[in-house]
């Protein structure tokens, strides 16, 4: 009984200690976890404690933080055993988790130099550093880069008469058992490790990503949700994909994508930073990881990321971000990095993430390792569409939308019209609508994608009068048979017209084309009214949608909630349009209720629709449940 007691007494006084030097582990953000990930070039400096202490000190004050990611190899750099393990003992000291992180590149200032897999000696040292981690770690995350750019003699040789694609597909599956997975069981069985991939996810067959083995294969994935600068960065990626994506690769390995990664890079406004950490969380990821160590300790300042919409109570307020914090032990501290613009919006988005439950979208079906119309599923997110990218035809789907990369499934066709005749609908875009017109779609319907172009600005929806787009936009001409299938929206050029969306019936259910302008962005410039219109008939199985011009995106969830994000520099107005059945729309960050009216259709008849107008402030979001 008092050995009991003693017991007792002894194990209180440890946590307690746990508590305190821990700061703010006690009390971390209480739907999703923080890691913050070190490169082995930080990881190597941390045997020094002091070194290792005050910049810690600065990022744990300013963020909480669950786990860090210590990388044992990155660049042939590879960290000495006493120095993980004295970065571990301080860590874990402090109630962080620790997990072993590996950057398989030879040298990654070199254009990203990766090893070569057909070479036994670089074979040899990937599975040495393999080893040696799992060896020091029960977590093990591979970082980007386990693919290869190599065309070197030896893998133009192994190649043969392969494609690029193909040989390096068969080559990384083959690397990831044999110098990857096995040799890390073999030391530690209960290693759990964890593929990392990164944002460029239409091209990674090329360079032998391989997403229908791997996810099997590996115990977790993870996410690169970072998107940066949507204009000046090469990759232009779309500030929608930094959920989509993570949602993409939930549906490789359900249950299994255990977390988004959001770097520092290619932020021209603060803001940019806070919505690829919330667009990561919004995807409900369950772990978000800050790359890394070095760019938690970045300077900001109000010069360079103070956005000129500040001052307005946006989502991102940089004057609330930069006030004073309380750290665990008290003190005040005056944030100075980019590590309190990630603990303030961490917090910012625990308070109300609970509220959500699962993500929903429109499924769009990617097959395995296709590309065509690269990236175009963000565009539309853009435009307000929920997208939802899935690797199998999802047949029990009322409506599925499908862009050009579906073309590599061979049986598509069948596929579609399987789903017409039972009474569904489908969407292809026009750049899919070439691709098929001569594999089988003109027994669906006789489309002609030609090869003329129009310049167009004038649309026409419906009824309605003649409506503007903000810019001219340049399509292809879509050729029809008159009254075998019918523009639901035109475009006119100069007296002449072409369909914008595009309806043909067959059996019982109805094939749409969208035309999509050359360049996708131009998407954004498709006039609110068009948009609402391509929206009403994707989304007719869904109980809301937003009337809205283009770069504000829409996030629903299957418990009667739903975000409405703007990308938008200044406000915008927005009208939110919810079956009738709806008896109350509420702001989940404010508890305002708003009041809609419903909407009558032609000659008076109520259409079953209710209309809330609202406004969203520029880069922000509003939070909304219904009732
Ligand atoms: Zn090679």
């Amino acid at each position: 009984m008092m050995l009991n007691y003693i017991k007792y007494v002894v194990t209180m006084f440890l946590i307690s200690i746990v508590i305190a030097v821990s700061g703010y582990s006690a009390e971390n953000y209480k739907n999703f976890k923080t890691a913050v990930y070190c490169r082995a070039y930080e990881t190597k400096e941390m045997g020094d404690l002091n070194w290792l202490e005050s910049r810690w000190e600065t990022i744990s004050q300013q963020v909480k933080v669950d786990k860090i990611y210590l990388e044992t190899h990155r660049d042939m750099l590879i960290v000495d055993e006493e120095t993980i393990t004295k970065a571990k003992k301080f860590f874990n000291d402090r109630g962080i988790e620790t997990a072993g992180g590996i950057t398989l590149t030879v040298n990654e200032r070199n254009r990203f130099q990766t090893f070569c897999y057909s070479n036994p000696e670089h074979r040899q040292k990937v599975k040495q550093i393999v080893e040696y981690t799992a060896g020091l770690f029960d977590v093990v995350i591979l970082d980007d880069f386990f693919f290869t750019n190599c065309k070197c003699q030896m893998c133009i040789q192994a190649k043969g008469d392969k494609s690029w694609t193909r040989y390096r597909l068969d080559l990384l599956e083959e690397a990831s058992r044999e110098l990857i997975l096995k040799p890390a069981k073999a030391v530690n069985p209960n290693v759990k490790v964890i593929i990392k991939y990164p944002n460029w996810y239409e091209h990674f067959q090329g360079l032998g990503f391989n997403l229908r083995a791997q996810p099997a294969l590996f115990d977790g994935l993870y996410t690169g949700t970072e998107t940066r600068d949507p204009v000046r960065s090469q990759q232009h990626l779309q500030q929608y994909q930094s959920y989509l994506i993570f949602r993409y690769f939930e549906n490789l390995k359900p249950g299994g994508n255990t977390g988004g990664w959001v770097d520092t890079g290619g932020v021209p406004y603060m803001d940019r930073y806070a919505e690829q950490l919330w667009l990561t969380l919004f995807a409900k990821a369950p772990e978000i990881t800050l790359f890394d160590f070095r760019q938690m300790l970045r300077p900001f300042s109000a010069d360079d990321h103070r956005a000129q919409w500040q001052g307005k109570r946006t989502s991102f307020d940089f004057d609330e971000m930069i006030k004073p914090v309380q750290s665990g032990n008290g003190e005040t501290v005056t944030p100075t990095t980019f590590a309190r613009a990630a603990g303030y919006t961490l917090e910012k988005i625990d308070a109300f993430l609970s509220e959500l439950g699962q993500p929903v979208g429109v499924k769009s079906y990617k097959p395995y390792h296709s590309t065509g119309e690269d990236f175009l599923h963000n565009y539309l997110g853009m435009a307000g569409i929920p997208m939802d990218i899935v690797p199998e035809f999802p047949a029990e789907e009322k409506l599925i939308f499908l862009t050009e990369s579906a073309k590599f499934d061979t049986a598509l066709v069948d596929k579609i019209k399987g789903q017409l005749i039972d009474g569904k609908n489908v969407v292809i875009t026009s750049g899919l609508l070439r691709a098929l017109q001569n594999k089988g779609i003109r027994d669906i319907v006789e489309l002609e994608f030609t090869n003329r172009k129009a310049l167009i600005k004038d649309f026409v929806v419906g009824r309605n009068p003649v409506i503007q787009a903000t810019e001219e936009v340049l399509i292809p001409q879509i050729q029809y048979l008159t009254n075998d299938s019918w523009e639901e929206i035109s475009c006119l050029d100069n007296g002449i017209g072409w369909p914008i969306l595009h309806s043909a019936e067959y059996a019982n259910g109805v094939l749409y084309v969208l035309t999509i302008p050359d360049n996708f962005a131009d998407l954004y410039n498709y006039p609110a009214e068009a948009l609402s219109r391509i929206k009403q008939t994707i989304l007719a199985d869904f109980y809301l949608r937003v009337e809205s011009p283009a770069q504000v995106a829409l996030f629903v969830y299957d418990n009667n909630t739903f975000i409405v994000e703007s990308f938008l520099p200044e406000d915008v107005n927005v009208g939110i349009i919810l079956k009738d059945t709806v008896d109350e729309l509420r702001d989940v960050l404010t508890g305002d209720v708003l009041s809609g009216e419903k909407i009558t259709g032609w000659g008076g008849r109520a259409t079953g629709e209710k209309r809330y107008e609202t406004t969203v402030k520029p880069h922000s979001f509003r939070v909304f449940r219904c009732k």
